[in-house]
């Protein structure tokens, strides 16, 4: 879809092909948004804020600037984490989110994981705010559990005693914050602490790769997110790190590994 057509098809809220089977005119209020509607676009705001809609995994998520817009790449976390989901068989599946944003990676998974629950996790109260708007057009609220937090608060007050989870997931801030300021200028209107990974973008990292295996039950996954590059030093941090065997990194459409996971291994755990 072009941009224009989004923008229409957004107005006069119908599908793209509507637009040319069965063209309406613009009343003069839908030309004065559209006009609007392009202006912030020349000025930089992403098209997914002005339209104030995504599609991802075919499930359409409400948008704006309180939030990450979902990627298509994420996708790709998607889908390996519904073939873990397929392969662990669990009666029930326990999932932890961490930094769920609009809510996109725990609605989907809460979506096509029958029986699953989600702990979404997100320091961003605005944030849980869209998502909590997600989940009701989504019809999850019964399984899905938002808990305003720091993620990393949230890793190491993390108890032993508490059930653990099957699957850790995440898209974490991962741009190293001196390398914010050259990003495409749409990107920039996304909430920068969605996009800032610290120094080195390893800084969200480094907590869970040392944090999953006391939190993920023995056979369950730690399943990432990644950026263009970052492959050979998370590689590094996970070697280094106990608990982790059965490492895999997927590539997204663009040949860029984008994907990392890794299975909690039954013996060695640190808890
Ligand atoms: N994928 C986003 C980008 O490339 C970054 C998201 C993130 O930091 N998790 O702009």
């Amino acid at each position: 879809m072009t941009e224009e057509e989004l923008m229409l098809s957004s107005l006069l809220d119908c599908r793209r092909i509507d637009l040319y089977v069965d063209p309406k005119p613009l009343s003069l209020r839908q030309e004065k948004k559209l006009i609007q509607m392009q202006l912030r676009r020349r000025q930089g705001e992403p098209l997914q804020y002005i339209v104030g809609s995504v599609e991802f995994m075919g499930l359409n998520f409400v948008v704006d600037s309180r939030v990450l817009i979902p990627r298509p790449e994420t996708e790709i976390l998607l889908e390996r984490v519904l073939t873990l989901a397929q392969q662990l068989r669990s009666p029930h599946l326990r999932i932890l989110d961490l930094g769920t944003g609009s809510g996109n990676i725990a609605i989907s998974l809460a979506k096509f994981i029958d029986s699953s629950s989600v702990t979404a996790i997100d320091i961003s109260p605005e944030a849980i705010e869209l998502a909590k708007m997600n989940v009701k057009n989504h019809s999850v609220a019964s399984k899905i559990n938002f808990i305003h937090t720091d993620m990393i608060e949230y890793l190491s007050h993390y108890r032993a005693e508490e059930e653990p989870f099957d699957i850790l997931v995440s898209n974490p801030p991962y741009i190293p914050c001196a390398q914010i300021h050259r990003l495409p200028k749409d990107v920039q209107c996304e909430p920068r602490i969605a996009l800032d990974g610290g120094e080195d973008g390893l800084h969200f990292y480094r907590s869970i790769i040392e944090r999953a295996p006391f939190i993920l039950k023995r056979g369950g996954y730690l399943v990432l997110e990644l950026g263009d590059g970052q492959k050979v030093v998370l590689e590094e941090l996970l070697a280094n790190s106990p608990g982790y065997q059965e490492i895999n990194f997927y590539k997204d459409y663009c040949g860029i590994d984008r994907v990392l996971v890794a299975k909690v291994t039954n013996e060695n755990q640190p808890n």
